[in-house]
């Protein structure tokens, strides 16, 4: 038996308190809290309870806590915490679908392939992607505008590739779509606004970058300033602006799956970069937390066991750490090869992948 001041310390220690402190709404669904003096157990971020450290008992879900004889708050309803985790994993596999449908679907048909209501997977998924389904598919459509415009020879072949149809209605849309006219943007203008916001994590600084598409960058670093300047060469053309106080929660949810990649993303990434680069990455998603391959094995895995030298440059080349795990590629010895984020932070998050 522990006494309580020797509980109150252990619970102080534990960074899950201070998410209870904060009623931190990006914990919910990562751990539940137990309040022995009431015997009931409660979410992250549950408004009604005030409890103090000794009596706090932390448990990874709501069958641990019942396991421990805990009954769900009433308030907070914990024990529905994976009611609402499983909306999340269904929004994110929504946002493909929404993007490569040829007509954006409409809401209710949305809703009828998820069994949701129509309102309430409105509203989740403004909530969770910050914006609603149509506003999403326009946004994707302006991204493949632009990069058909970046890759083609014509204004003309750039509208074929994007799939629109006759060039005349298109160009009224092109330009409403990219806010401005194609041949402007293909002068060099960008309207991509990405906000971005530094915090902490297991592993030092992390900056978090998201366009409108989702997650565009995941940056890790000792040094807040430098993790600024990588971000800025990597989107020149971009228009950056610091995330306000609500992006400080996405922040706060990246980083805590950058402690423990276990839990998925559960984001969705915009990712950037040539076909073979997206090819490599995929592959390294592939790969689940605890495992390596070498990158050779890479290179085979994408059908192209002589590109072992472009495999190892496209992930040195990844923007989006950890969540394109390039930390799990390592020399065919087992070596630990180099990491852009330094080999020591490649250490420890394999070391910390192979534990858990
Ligand atoms: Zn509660």
């Amino acid at each position: 038996m522990t006494n309580p001041e020797q509980q109150a310390k252990t619970t102080c220690a534990d960074p899950r308190w201070s998410a209870v402190l904060n009623r931190d709404i990006s914990a919910d669904g990562r751990f539940v809290y137990g309040v022995i003096t009431t015997g009931i157990y409660c979410r992250p971020n549950c408004p009604s309870c005030v409890v103090r450290p000794e009596n706090a008992r932390f448990h990874a879900d709501s069958s641990a806590a019942e396991n421990a004889d805990l009954r769900p708050c009433k308030r907070c309803h914990p024990d529905q915490a994976s009611a609402q985790g499983r909306l999340r994993k269904t929004i994110v596999a929504l946002c493909p679908v929404i993007v490569t449908a040829p007509q954006v679907p409409s809401q209710d048909a949305l809703a009828a392939s998820t069994g949701v209501s129509s309102h309430h997977l409105h509203r989740q998924f403004k909530e969770f992607i910050g914006l609603r389904p149509r506003q999403y598919a326009k946004a994707r459509q302006a991204r493949r505008l632009r990069e058909a415009l970046d890759q083609s020879e014509t204004i003309t072949a750039a509208l074929n590739t994007a799939g629109y149809g006759s060039s005349g209605r298109f160009y009224a849309e092109s330009t409403q779509v990219l806010g401005m006219t194609p041949s402007s943007y293909r002068a060099g203008g960008d309207d991509t606004r990405i906000q971005f916001a530094v915090g902490d994590c297991s592993l030092g600084a992390i900056l978090v970058a998201q366009s409108e598409l989702g997650i565009c960058a995941i940056l890790l670093g000792d040094d807040p300033s430098s993790l600024l300047q990588d971000l800025q060469q990597r989107f020149t053309k971009a228009h950056l602006v610091p995330g306000d106080a609500d992006y400080m929660q996405v922040v706060a949810r990246v980083a805590g799956f950058v402690d423990n990649p276990a839990q998925g993303i559960n984001l969705p990434l915009d990712i950037r970069g040539t076909a073979f680069q997206q090819r490599v990455w995929l592959a390294l998603r592939d790969i689940p937390p605890g495992k390596t391959l070498s990158y050779a094995q890479l290179a085979q895995r994408i059908d192209s066991p002589r590109a072992v030298r472009a495999v190892a440059g496209a992930c040195a080349a990844n923007a989006i750490a950890v969540a394109i795990p390039c930390h799990r590629v390592v020399r065919s010895d087992g070596g630990l090869s180099g990491y852009r984020w330094g080999i020591e932070r490649k250490r420890a998050l394999l070391n910390s992948e192979r534990d858990a």
